[in-house]
């Protein structure tokens, strides 16, 4: 399929490294590609970055279907490379057959992607810990007030320069072990990189934010026994010598991270394992004190190590509230091949 490429006529100003934070600012340019019954997905294309204008009636206003996608392109030595973009792009389709979405060219969507990011590759920061976040996604555009899958839609990939996510190195953060909501279950969207799942977490984020924590850890819908994720990142433990991370279910995000510190930590010749792990497992390898480390994975944060866990007024320290040495070395050698200071045997990064 044809790239149609128009450049921005006024470029706008870069903020500084210091103010970037995280989703804030925008780069010059955006990829949109539509799709319509008759003609499949067509008129891909690269255009300044604006306002895009849609009928009221539009039907991801009213019944969510929508999905997207996160990553980043980092300055690694004066070049811009990419963090195994064929794998979000895998997901994407996934989520795209879970809410009757039509599926994109994969391929296609990485070249296209390798395109735009080359053209606002001045909006890739170089600054320590710096990248450019990518957000593709997909929008329900058939103007219809009426549930059935839309006949029209929109594939978007947006990008902007986002911060260093820890400011002072990495933080071990306080979780709430949520009890009362569930962020979704076996049959429902939970392995889908839908926005519902995220529209569904924001009461319960809340509420463990004004008590105090950062976020909360999931548990199963029907039994609230089994751990799934932590917040919107999947979670690893270490009991003794075992690395356990919840083992894929149907409710679990498969995480890129994830999978990428599975097949690091595999490298090592380490022992780990994806299999069921109640909460009771973890407060019983607590008191034996076999539970060593926690951390959270996921692209924006990389790794976040778990300082503190609650869970029924039971709150417990882990690592003394200070990092792990397994956070420790998955975040220095996840982050060194995405900055190509250490090698890739796994050919993860791909360069632009
Ligand atoms: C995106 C996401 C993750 C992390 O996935 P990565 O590919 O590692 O960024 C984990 N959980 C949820 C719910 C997510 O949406």
């Amino acid at each position: 399929m044809e790239l149609k490429i128009e450049l921005t006529k006024n470029p706008k100003k870069k903020p500084d490294t210091d103010i970037l934070g995280f989703g804030k600012y925008f780069s010059d340019h955006m990829f949109i590609m539509d799709y319509s019954e008759d003609k499949g997905w067509h008129d891909a294309r690269i255009v300044p970055y604006d306002t895009i204008s849609y009928e009221p009636a539009i039907m991801v206003f009213h019944y969510g279907q929508a999905i997207f996608e996160g990553l980043k392109a980092y300055k690694a030595k004066g070049e811009v490379v990419l963090f195994r973009p064929d794998e979000n792009f895998k997901r994407l389709n996934n989520s795209c057959e879970a809410l009757c979405i039509p599926k994109i060219d994969v391929q296609f969507a990485i070249d296209s992607l390798k395109k735009l990011v080359d053209i606002d590759r001045d909006w890739v920061p170089d600054s320590p810990g710096t990248s450019l976040y990518i957000r593709p996604f997909i929008i329900a555009t058939e103007p219809h007030v009426g549930v059935h899958p839309s006949s029209n839609y929109q594939f978007i990939i947006i990008t902007g320069p986002v911060g260093a996510y820890y400011k002072e190195g990495i933080n071990p953060v306080k979780i709430y072990v949520e009890q009362k909501y569930v962020r979704a279950v076996k049959g429902g969207l939970g392995e889908a990189k839908a926005s519902a799942n995220y529209a569904a977490s924001l009461k319960a984020q809340q509420e463990a934010a004004e008590k105090g924590y950062t976020q909360v850890l999931w548990l199963d819908g029907v039994e609230r026994k089994y751990i799934e994720e932590v917040g919107t990142m999947n979670v690893f433990f270490v009991l003794g010598n075992e690395i356990v991370t919840p083992a894929l279910n149907g409710s679990i995000l498969p995480g890129i991270t994830r999978k990428s510190c599975l097949e690091l930590l595999r490298s090592w010749g380490l022992n780990v394992s994806e299999r069921k792990i109640s909460i009771q497992e973890i407060y019983e390898a607590h008191e034996k004190g076999q539970l060593k480390e926690a951390f959270g994975t996921g692209t924006a944060a990389v790794i976040s190590p778990i300082g503190e866990l609650c869970w029924n007024d039971k709150c417990i320290t882990l690592s003394d509230g200070q990092i792990g040495e397994i956070s420790h070395s998955l975040y220095d050698n996840l982050t060194g091949i995405q900055y190509t200071d250490v090698a890739d045997p796994f050919g993860w990064v791909v360069k632009v």
